[in-house]
């Protein structure tokens, strides 16, 4: 047997059966899928504004041209000066008499000048850089622009942030609000707070079709949270699971018995971290691993319905790290109104992602 024939039975060998084609659809194709709310800055076309551009008589000219145009109309850091003999001056907005008058006035020596009147013409170029690959695309259609891409919003754009565990685990968290709301809560809101360490489930609240502002169901959230801290303020008819490592404390009896008894949900872990007796720090590489739960710092927070702008800026002031939900709201405060989480003045920001449904995104 000579050595291609033996290299052909090993690849043969290596290979593995593919796989039937129903179970790789499944696979790519989840039943949920889940979006990150990017402010616009990553989201919007980018705004263009008119500039002035000349063309060259030859690209020789351009070391002279593009040295004397930096020092004296450092215009437009965010897009390349040259494209192919095109040379971009400045806004149009710039130039209060002619364009001509405008260059004479900057002392630009003749030979440059001269070069510079040739050709001019009116184009529309981007206003401002492109934060991701998407909108980097679209404006090369305008003037060839600078990009430097950050991975972790290119990743959050893309969907490819999370790993298949994560992903499944959220998806069953979607589920989970939904499996609450219509066979515990009478088909009303419900949120669950998650430890992502574990993941494991710290709290979970409802709210009821007559509840009060500061009863909507991500207050009662946080405050069930704080009672797996040993605090906790609100008065409520819940009956909480008791035991004595009290990790529990944040998850009303009822909700506990609902996953107990489920066969789809059994397997997810239970109970908060309690809190520690020393603030003093222990190896970690986030807040909650490093000073132990406070608020909630580090977890996770689904929601069946996207919060109205209090309980936004609660699950702000609770130091939520994300939250995710899978319901708009007409008076929604992460994406329907406002996007809460992308105003750069509040002291914490949290990321969000909203699930959305094969039929929603078709
Ligand atoms: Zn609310």
């Amino acid at each position: 047997m000579d050595a291609s024939h033996i290299y052909k039975e090993i690849m043969e060998l290596l290979e593995e059966p593919a796989p039937p084609p129903s179970k790789r659809l499944k696979r790519l194709e989840p039943s949920i899928r889940i979006k990150a709310i990017l402010s616009d800055d990553y989201s919007k076309d980018i705004p263009l504004v008119p500039a002035y551009s000349c063309q060259l008589e030859s690209k020789q000219q351009l070391q002279i041209v593009i040295k004397e145009l930096s020092q004296k109309l450092p215009h437009f850091q965010h897009l390349k000066r040259v494209n192919d003999r095109n040379v971009l001056l400045c806004p149009t907005s710039e130039i209060e008499d002619t364009l001509e008058q405008h260059l004479e006035r900057l002392a630009f020596s003749e030979e440059v000048l001269q070069a510079l009147l040739r050709q001019i013409q009116v184009v529309e170029v981007p206003s401002i850089g492109p934060r991701l690959r998407t909108q980097y695309e679209k404006m090369l259609k305008y003037w060839p622009c600078k990009f430097h891409p950050d991975h972790y919003y290119e990743s959050l754009q893309n969907g490819s942030n999370f790993s298949a565990t994560q992903r499944t685990f959220h998806n069953q968290m979607a589920q989970l609000l939904e499996k609450l709301s219509t066979e515990i809560n009478s088909k009303q809101p419900v949120g669950i707070c998650v430890d992502p360490r574990g993941p494991s489930i710290v709290a979970i609240a409802g709210s009821q079709m007559d509840s009060k502002n500061h009863e909507h169901c991500p207050m009662s959230l946080v405050d069930f949270v704080a009672r797996s801290q040993k605090g906790g303020a609100l008065t409520t008819t819940e009956q909480f699971v008791e035991e004595p490592g009290e990790k529990l404390s944040g998850i009303p009896k009822n909700y506990y018995e609902y996953l107990k008894g489920s066969d789809a949900f059994v397997h997810l872990l239970c109970g908060a971290e309690v809190s520690r007796q020393s603030s003093d720090p222990i190896a970690g590489t986030d807040n909650l691993s490093k000073y132990g739960p406070y608020l909630c710092t580090g977890y996770d927070v689904y929601l069946l319905q996207e919060p109205c702008l209090m309980c936004s800026m609660a699950l702000v002031h609770s130091r939520a790290k994300r939250i995710f939900f899978l319901q708009t709201s007409d008076n929604g405060a992460l994406l329907t109104r406002f996007q809460l989480h992308t105003v750069k003045e509040l002291n914490h920001h949290y990321e969000v992602f909203q699930f959305t449904r094969e039929q929603d995104i078709s």
